[in-house]
């Protein structure tokens, strides 16, 4: 702890000092809307940071410990803090979106994982995730040549199995589609649309590695390095010049550390190409006769930007009506399942989804819509307790319902 302290300053001091301590970011945070947990709250996990800062670095902080007026900032409250960034902090952005003070609460606090894990203050479950990455270059530790198995259960795969020598577009599967059962069908139905659309397109089969976001949102970004540079040869042995993604994690982190050394590479997720295909007339749809509520994936909306590809799509089928809730696009509500949490807290992610699938629940549609495997997972797990008659589906995969051949 000695080691973070000392790393605490520059940005992140300007960032804490700035903190007026109104609150307001509490009422933005899933995990303290979930549990209702004071210490839970953005400001919590600030105020400790910032008292910490200040006690060590600046002339007022040091006086007030002298004159008894604070109390000094202990080594098991820093790890208690550790704790509660680990476990109840998805990295869902919900609290800067709020700030007054503009504060960029989700990054600091990102970043403040960054220097946790410098000093080997990360909790044990996710160091045994560092460890499974490393051996089998993913987060489940299943064996590595089994990553494109999901092809082999599909009714009617093709000869090549969807690995091809070369390709216009790679598709792109992700740790948790490639291995999640529940995920998988969200790949299957990704394929199928890339199918009916004639795109030329391969996936990467066993070259393809964990892209590296488990990793970095545990603060160990530099163990990301040998995946990225892994995954970048596949993509240029392809020859392909397009990634695409269904998760929005993935592309996130291809965005954010892969995207400068692969020049004249378009990253997109797959609402943005489904939208593009459908604009080019490249997809037939059927009407549906059903109602759907659309929920904004944090890292595709508001991280990533992609805000209307999404309801473009859900406009596009024939007989869907988008039944919007109030916490949409930049307030977008948080599933709980991002940020590693689930490895450390899976009880305060059930908590969260089902708090998330109660408020997306109440426009009463017939099906809930979002756009990421991992939130598809969650919220389908949260949804069965409280409205278990509303579907949860992955984008891809009401819109591979709705195609004319499916
Ligand atoms: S909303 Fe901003 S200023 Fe207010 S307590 Fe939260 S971080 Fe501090
Ligand atoms: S990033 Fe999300 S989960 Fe983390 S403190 Fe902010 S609102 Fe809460």
């Amino acid at each position: 702890m000695e080691a973070f302290l000392n790393e605490v300053g520059g940005w992140a001091a300007s960032q804490l000092e700035a903190c007026t301590r109104c609150g307001i970011c509490a009422a933005a945070c899933p995990f303290y809307a979930a549990s209702k947990d004071p210490q839970v709250a953005p400001i919590w996990k600030l105020d400790l940071l910032r008292r910490a800062y200040e006690q060590r670095s600046t002339l007022l902080g040091k006086l007030k410990v002298s004159l008894h007026l604070e109390k000094p900032v202990r080594q098991a409250d820093l790890e208690h803090w550790r704790d509660l960034n680990f476990s109840a902090c998805s990295t869902c952005n919900r609290c800067s979106v709020t700030c007054p003070m503009g504060i960029a609460i989700g990054p600091l606090l990102h970043e403040l994982r960054d220097r946790l894990a410098e000093a080997g203050a990360v909790p044990e479950s996710l160091m045994r995730m560092r460890a499974t990455v490393e051996k089998d270059n993913n987060v489940f530790g299943f064996p590595a040549d089994e990553r494109a198995g999901w092809v082999d259960y599909m009714d009617d795969p093709p000869d090549d199995l969807y690995q091809r020598q070369h390709a216009e577009v790679v598709y792109f599967v992700g740790c948790v589609s490639s291995f999640a059962p529940r995920a998988q069908r969200i790949a299957e139905s990704f394929v199928h649309i890339l199918d009916a659309a004639g795109v030329n397109f391969t996936i990467l089969g066993g070259s393809e590695v964990c892209c590296g976001f488990p990793l970095r949102a545990a603060g160990m970004k530099a163990d990301a390095e040998a995946l990225i540079r892994k995954n970048i040869s596949a993509v240029w042995a392809s020859g392909a010049r397009t990634v695409v993604f269904t998760c929005p994690a993935c592309r996130l982190m291809w965005l954010e550390e892969y995207h400068e050394r692969m020049p004249g590479v378009l990253l997109l997720h797959s609402t943005e190409m489904i939208a593009d295909l459908i604009e080019a007339e490249r997809l037939k749809l059927k009407d549906l006769q059903t109602s759907v509520t659309y929920h904004d994936p944090c890292d595709l909306a508001r991280t990533g930007g992609v805000f209307e590809a999404p309801r473009t799509v859900l406009r596009a089928i024939p007989g869907v009506e988008l039944r919007e809730v109030a916490e949409r696009r930049k307030s977008g509500l948080c599933c709980g399942g991002g940020g590693d949490v689930e490895m450390v807290n899976p009880l305060g992610v059930k908590q969260v989804a089902q708090a998330t699938a109660n408020k997306l629940s109440q426009p009463g549609a017939d099906m809930l819509v979002t756009a990421c495997p991992q939130c598809t997972r969650v919220l389908e797990e949260g949804m069965k307790k409280v409205k278990p008659e509303m579907k949860v589906l992955d984008i891809t995969e009401i819109v591979a319902r709705a195609l004319e051949v499916s």
